[in-house]
């Protein structure tokens, strides 16, 4: 992909703005702490496009936290269609076994992702495993996935920034938005 000078310039709309998602970190952190007071909480995140929610949600928890990291990538898709198909790239570095586990995710959209990492992750024998997403997108769903904990619920738009790419770029905004459709003409 050739790179934009402004990545901002690429946006068409944007659709969660910086100080609400800040607002929404922060709210979560805050019904997080007072659900797990007591617990032996780890947040699970899903890399890459979670990176910056994680690093804000787990600032603003206020009890103590072990951290892991996870990296699946779902093949056989293109660069907006996620296949269902999902492949481990990195996992867990320590055990979760009879720990309260909070997967950490950027986005739900048809939930097979999810849905497979659930799976994997309850073989491994948590005492407890519950979801927290910053976004989702339910129109596009595949699998009934009770969500915990979910930030913005959004339409059915392709959407880029806070760690979310359009072929790898763009995860470095502040904020969500939509990418202008003359950028998708462009081979990603
Ligand atoms: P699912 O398996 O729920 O369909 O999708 C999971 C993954 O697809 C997300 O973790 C994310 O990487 C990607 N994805 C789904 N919707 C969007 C979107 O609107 N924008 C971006 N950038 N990625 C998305």
């Amino acid at each position: 992909m050739i790179r934009p000078v402004d990545l901002v310039a690429d946006i068409g709309e944007i659709l969660v703005p910086e100080a609400h998602i800040q607002a929404k970190v922060a709210e979560l952190g805050a019904r997080i702490s007072a659900d797990y007071t007591d617990r032996q909480l780890t947040l699970v995140s899903v890399l890459k496009g979670s990176l910056p929610f994680m690093a804000d949600l787990m600032r603003a928890i206020t009890i103590p936290v072990r951290i892991d990291l996870m990296e699946v990538s779902s093949y056989g898709g293109t660069a907006t269609e996620s296949s269902g198909l999902v492949r481990i790239l990195k996992d867990l570095s320590a055990s979760i076994e009879r720990e309260d586990v909070l997967i950490v995710e950027d986005i739900v959209d048809t939930g097979l992702t999810l849905n497979y990492l659930i799976r994997y992750l309850r073989g491994k024998n948590p005492a407890t495993l519950r979801i927290c997403t910053l976004l989702d997108k339910p129109a596009r769903r595949l699998v009934d996935i009770p969500i915990d904990y979910v930030g913005f619920t959004i339409p059915d738009q392709f959407v880029v920034g806070y760690g979310l790419d359009y072929g790898e770029v763009y995860r470095n905004l502040r904020f969500v938005g939509v990418l202008k459709p003359e950028v998708y003409s462009e081979p990603a």
